[in-house]
């Protein structure tokens, strides 16, 4: 199938300012729109063609899985914020992250230090196993938990193209910021 990248749900200054409309354009309009076509180009003509992204992603690997997981990734990123978001998560969501972690501060601390920490390029990633205990799990490069059995439910984008515009260097100042617009009627629907 051919792939496209999907509309965000808001117009890109809306998230400012913890999310520039310098941000959306390059890091929305120039990364995650390469990622795509450089997906669709690498699928043409092999047995990926006819797979879903899902698909794709459990089964390809090198360049091809690079491409579909960025993909993938940075969907679910965009689609986990929006304007004037923030506070805490709803619902079953919020019970697991109590007794997993004792509190939702201590989540977003525990969360907020494996984002910070992460060396070099990937993703923080809240995840559920199949038993459904939630775990927080950092992935390199285009690390995805799909391909580990594990169901993805929030993640933070610590790429340095996710935030140098707008905090140069200060990864921990962005991973401050974006508890600010999470929306977590989206990211508690994964739970
Ligand atoms: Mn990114």
């Amino acid at each position: 199938m051919i792939f496209e990248l999907p509309q965000l749900p808001y117009s890109k200054n809306d998230l400012e300012p913890v999310i520039g409309s310098g941000t959306i354009e390059f890091h929305y309009g120039k990364h995650h729109q390469a990622y795509v076509t450089n997906l669709n180009n690498l699928i043409k003509g092999t047995e990926f063609e006819k797979m879903t992204l899902e698909e794709i992603v459990l089964k390809s690997e090198g360049a091809i899985f690079n491409n579909a997981a960025q993909v993938w990734n940075h969907t679910f990123y965009f689609y986990s914020l929006k304007p004037n978001g923030g506070g805490t998560p709803k619902g079953a969501l919020a019970k697991a992250i109590e007794s997993s972690f004792g509190s939702f501060d201590k989540f977003r601390e525990e969360f907020s230090n494996a984002a910070a920490t992460l060396f070099g390029s990937g993703w923080a990633w809240l995840v559920k196993d199949n038993q459904g205990k939630l775990l927080i799990i950092k992935e390199s490069n285009a690390g995805n938990p799909l391909t580990k059995d594990l169901t993805p439910i929030l993640t933070f984008d610590v790429w340095e193209h996710a935030y140098y515009l707008d905090y140069q260097n200060k990864r921990a100042d962005y991973i401050s910021a974006l508890w600010g617009i999470i929306d977590w009627d989206v990211v508690s629907a994964r739970y």
